[in-house]
């Protein structure tokens, strides 16, 4: 006998359709918290183009 397979979002039996998950939308839901995962940005650190070139630099 197997262990029958549960949905990691919400814990329900698995819909072979959308091994391993229930449904569409609880496939959606973890491959958005995948994505967050390898995604991390937080604040991009190169907006920072108001910042002016160094004009001290007159020699
Ligand atoms: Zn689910």
């Amino acid at each position: 006998m197997s262990a029958p397979v549960k949905c990691p979002i919400c814990k329900k039996p698995t819909n072979p359709t959308h091994k391993p998950f229930c449904s569409e939308r609880c496939q959606q839901v973890d491959l958005g918290r995948w994505l967050k995962g390898n995604y991390v940005v937080p604040g991009r650190p190169e907006d920072d183009s108001e910042q002016l070139p160094d004009a001290d630099d007159h020699a």
